[in-house]
């Protein structure tokens, strides 16, 4: 399939999910990049989408930005853990996060921002798994991080979630749904390559696809 087929079928399965459930299928693609170099991502570009994921600063920092020179346009999303001393440069890059977890984030986050004065919207990363060594905010410290981000200004998008990888994740897109709903927010970023139809009915807002739409990526 070419990159534009590749694209039309998962814009397809996301409408056929949606509808499935009787809803618009408002829902963002964001198209994850990762390890995949300038060549491999062009072909996406050309076929015109314009939303990206990254997991790495470092990695985004060196492709994106020749890649936005000449396609104007391009949404860059985070969506892999982040450490402190890269929120400024990270609030550079990128266009949303997908990865406040913690407080420290919080204040480097709003430091970056209110030093930049680029607002940049945040997904709160929910542990929804309560997997020790994954991201994400365990879910009993959620309310505490919300009202920290709200006092730090922090634009707050909605929350995202990676269930555990092992486990049915439909019962943990509905509890990531159920905590949004708890918390008055319309965003909810989840689901992936094997799993983002069955997020689709469970509400979600963005879809975190690599591998279906790039191919099997190389172990780093
Ligand atoms: C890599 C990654 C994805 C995409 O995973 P695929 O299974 O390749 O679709 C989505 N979300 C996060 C947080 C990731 O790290």
């Amino acid at each position: 399939m070419t990159a534009a087929e590749t694209l039309a079928d998962i814009h397809a399965r996301i409408e056929k999910a949606a509808k499935s459930v009787g809803r618009k299928p408002d829902v963002t693609l964001v198209a994850v990049s990762k390890t995949f170099a300038a060549d491999d991502i062009r072909p996406l570009l050309e076929a015109g989408q314009r939303v990206f994921g990254e997991n790495r600063v470092q990695e985004a920092a060196a492709k994106w930005p020749a890649l936005r020179e000449v396609f104007p346009g391009v949404e860059l999303h985070l969506v892999g853990q982040l450490q402190s001393n890269k929120a400024a440069e990270a609030v550079a890059l990128f266009d949303v996060i997908h990865s406040l977890d913690r407080p420290s984030l919080v204040a480097a986050l709003a430091k970056a921002m209110a030093a930049s004065g680029r607002r940049v919207p945040c997904f709160v990363q929910v542990n929804i798994g309560d997997e020790s060594q994954k991201g994400g905010v365990a879910i009993g410290d959620l309310p505490a991080l919300l009202d920290e981000a709200r006092a730090a200004d922090i634009p707050l998008a909605g929350l995202m979630c990676v269930p555990p990888a092992d486990k049915e994740p439909a019962p943990y897109f509905g509890l990531l749904a159920k905590l949004a709903a708890r918390h008055g927010f319309a965003g909810l970023s989840m689901g992936m390559s094997a799993d983002f139809e069955m997020a689709v009915t469970l509400g979600a807002t963005h879809v975190r696809v690599g591998s279906a739409l790039f191919g099997t990526r190389e172990t780093r």
